[in-house]
């Protein structure tokens, strides 16, 4: 009921805490995006404000839409001390799914030249598609190394380069990951698809700055006007999937062991202190190092490709963040420092400038935040605002967020039309599904300017470049 959201400024929504609320939920969106926002985004946000050991507020990015139990685009920060829960459904079933995007350093002339060969070269190069496998096959012993080291395993195996660790969340590698909580049907599933995109929503992307907001950060983040980067957005393949959908089956009976009362039962959850949570916990971080070794050894396949047609091209990697996460902060609540596991599901870390987690040649600018628009849009490239800290536990959006459901796009559009339509406007998209373009249509997503716009006027990351589509291999 929109008629509960108290409007605070021109991006800033509220509502106050009732009944079983513990804490208000407050939505981050301009007008329009309010308007068209889905009533159930306020609903579900209400919703993880009861939940317990919630800090603060629920919190709701700009590219909101329904999603199970949480939001996508909510963030939720829960306190150990205060009883706090983790919940499967507060990460996403795509654990640890995220953006990278390296820089070339070539010109978009350069590629354009070779556009039509470096798109078959690529989509031969990258698995893409529902189930799809790789050239690599995990034994045993390989499969719980990778789930202990992350992208640092895939550097070290030969796939992905010893600079790009520090590019990473993390140094490219989650602590306390517990490859043996992990169960053998997810280690199953993932034996045949590292190196690979999946389905629909993910992709490789050849992009071109074409417009630049913040100078200085565009510098520092070697964003140059008219010149190619590429983008790579996946996750955690058939692994994540498996363990949030075993977990979340765990956590309704957790949850009801420990007595908690969910006004919705895909609030699933469970204490962090508990067994189950801690069980969770564990899964969640090999599963998170299996997208950060994913993604690594899809850039390296990237590299390898623009190698061969550009053999003097320099790709590196720019920034790695992952947009379904519980990860265990820091941040001032009240002014004093509190150790929270900040749930961000569909939202994008945006750590402001001087975080020292930051490498060193980025901390005085901030984090880079990668946002995804569309395939026939743009995608952006923010930096974390000073303010964010204070108004999102330094959290910004991750993507343009959907306007509709995958089936209606696909009523509303065909892949082909799609295709072609963006071949026209020299946008080159190779896809194994045309059902999976149409879900995918640029229509189908809101306006990704908006989005960055209400994410930097509420303060949570100012936008530095904008990314215009050159190819697309999608999923
Ligand atoms: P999600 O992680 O929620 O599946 O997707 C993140 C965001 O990626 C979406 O909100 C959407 O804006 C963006 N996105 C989806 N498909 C594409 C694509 O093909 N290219 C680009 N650049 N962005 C996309
Ligand atoms: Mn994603
Ligand atoms: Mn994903």
């Amino acid at each position: 009921d929109p008629a509960r959201l108290t409007k605070l400024d021109e991006v800033t929504w509220r509502i106050e805490p009732t009944g079983a609320m513990r804490v208000p939920a407050i939505l981050y969106a301009d007008e329009a995006l309010i308007r068209d926002m889905d009533d159930k985004v306020a609903e579900q946000a209400s919703n993880v404000a009861t939940l317990p050991g919630i800090v603060g507020a629920s919190y709701v990015m700009p590219d909101a839409h329904w999603g199970y139990g949480f939001p996508i685009g909510g963030v939720a920060a829960f306190d150990p001390e205060q009883g706090g829960v983790v919940s499967a459904g507060g990460v996403g079933f795509d654990i640890s799914c995220g953006v990278r995007t390296m820089t070339t350093g070539l010109a978009r002339a350069e590629v354009e030249r070779v556009k039509d060969a470096l798109a078959d070269s690529l989509a031969r190069a990258i698995p893409a598609g529902v189930g799809s496998e790789g050239a690599i096959t995990l034994d045993a012993a390989a499969m719980d190394a990778m789930l202990a080291g992350g992208a640092r395993w895939a550097v070290e195996q030969g796939w992905g380069e010893a600079a790009d660790l520090e590019r990473i969340e993390e140094g490219g590698c989650a602590a306390e990951a517990r490859p043996d909580f992990v169960s053998a049907r997810a280690k199953e599933r993932q034996r045949r698809e590292m190196g690979t995109l999946g389905s629909g929503n993910h992709y490789l992307e050849i992009q071109a700055v074409e417009e630049v907001f913040d100078p200085a950060a565009a510098r520092a983040f070697g964003l140059a006007p008219g010149e190619v980067v590429v983008t790579i957005h996946c996750g955690s393949r058939g692994l994540g999937h498996q363990i949030g959908t075993e977990f979340l089956k765990e956590m309704v009976v957790a949850a009801e062991a420990a007595g908690l009362v969910l006004p919705d039962r895909e609030l699933a959850c469970a204490p962090i202190a508990s067994e189950v949570g801690r069980r969770y916990l564990g899964a969640m971080r090999a599963a998170t190092n299996c997208a950060l070794a994913n993604r690594e050894i899809l850039g390296h396949f990237a590299r390898r490709v623009l190698r061969h047609f550009f053999p003097q091209v320099e790709v590196r990697l720019l920034f790695d963040v992952s947009h379904n996460t519980c990860k265990v902060e820091t941040h001032q609540v009240e002014g004093r420092p509190r150790t929270l596991f900040v749930h961000r599901k569909g939202a994008t870390r945006a750590f402001g400038p001087g975080h020292p987690s930051l490498p060193a040649a980025l901390r005085a600018v901030g984090q880079p935040v990668l946002i995804g628009g569309s395939m026939g849009t743009g995608s952006y490239v923010l930096v974390g605002a000073p303010e964010s800290e204070a108004r999102s536990f330094a959290s910004a959006c991750h993507g343009a967020g959907r306007a509709m459901s995958r089936h209606a796009a696909t009523r509303q559009w065909s892949g082909r039309q799609i295709v072609d339509e963006l071949a026209a406007r020299g946008v080159l998209v190779r896809s194994p599904s045309m059902r999976g373009v149409a879900e995918e249509a640029p229509g189908a997503y809101k306006d990704v300017g908006a989005v960055v716009l209400a994410a930097e006027r509420a303060g949570l990351a100012r936008r530095v470049a904008r990314l215009g589509p050159v190819i697309c291999i999608k999923g």
